[in-house]
């Protein structure tokens, strides 16, 4: 067991604690003395973040924890004990869940990839500004492409095979500033402060950016993040435009739809 990550949770605002634990079985999360599989199925809500739940508890904003397992490899044996609703989002990305896994020592060995058979194309029905995300059969690569009418954004666009994801890891979430009451007034982004991601003023930003285009690649890491929720890696081509958390999860579960269970899926 490691020693705990701790802190704010960005929507909530309340500080809570984390600890990842070594244990056979699935990747999973637990809090309250609830167990929650991190798969799809436990997915429960996904405004402004990925949500699981079961058996009555909740947890949210899995997805930058379990982009930090998905980059390092960590499909299973690995208990997230969080005490509380919220992961605390630390400084906005998810370098420090890689460096408190890392501490773990090295993954179990890894599942097959999932072998991508036929095309998959998800398009929201929102229109214009919809997501689009199509899981194609071939070379397993993620293309993640953003277009923000922001002038220190607009179109961004990141590429990578898996073993560019532990790059990604450190590019921060972001806001903008003309969003945050409106944001604070739905009870989101209580625990949004300096040093807890990037905020967008009409101007340009809160401060330097990591890399100029930390966007997309904080983009890419919620994908991957939420990609994880699979359970092993997609043995195909991912392209993501303007997506968003509902967007993954509504396109893993059309995947899933077409894609029936491996016969040696991990147990959950
Ligand atoms: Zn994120």
């Amino acid at each position: 067991m490691t020693r705990p990550l701790e802190g704010l949770g960005i929507h909530g605002g309340r500080r809570s604690r984390v600890w990842l634990h070594r244990e056979p079985g699935a990747l999973r999360f637990r809090t309250g003395g609830a167990t929650i599989a991190a798969d799809v199925a436990h997915v429960v809500d996904t405004e402004r973040c990925t949500v699981l739940g079961a058996d009555g508890a909740r947890v949210a904003v899995v997805e930058h924890v379990l982009a930090a397992c998905h980059a390092l490899g960590f499909w299973s044996d690995l208990v997230i004990e969080v005490d509380g609703d919220e992961l605390p989002i630390l400084d906005g990305s998810a370098a420090p869940w890689s460096e408190a896994l890392a501490a773990l020592g090295p993954p179990p060995p890894p599942p097959a990839p999932w072998p991508v058979s036929r095309a998959v194309r998800w398009r929201s029905a929102a229109s214009p500004g919809a997501s689009e995300i199509d899981i194609l059969p071939g070379e397993a690569l993620l293309e993640v492409s953003i277009d923000f009418e922001h002038p220190a954004i607009g179109q961004q666009r990141w590429r990578g095979r898996r073993a560019d994801y532990p790059a990604l890891l450190p590019a921060r979430t972001f806001g903008f500033a003309r969003e945050l009451a409106a944001l604070q007034a739905r009870g989101l982004a209580e625990g949004a402060r300096p040093g807890s991601g990037i905020l967008f003023t009409d101007e340009g930003t809160s401060g330097p950016l990591r890399t100029p285009d930390e966007p997309v690649r904080h983009k890419a890491v919620d994908a991957v993040g939420d990609l994880a929720l699979l359970g092993r890696p997609l043995g195909g081509r991912v392209r993501i435009h303007r997506g968003s958390h509902r967007a993954h999860v509504e396109a893993m579960r059309h995947f899933l739809a077409h894609h029936p269970p491996l016969p040696h899926d991990p147990p959950t």
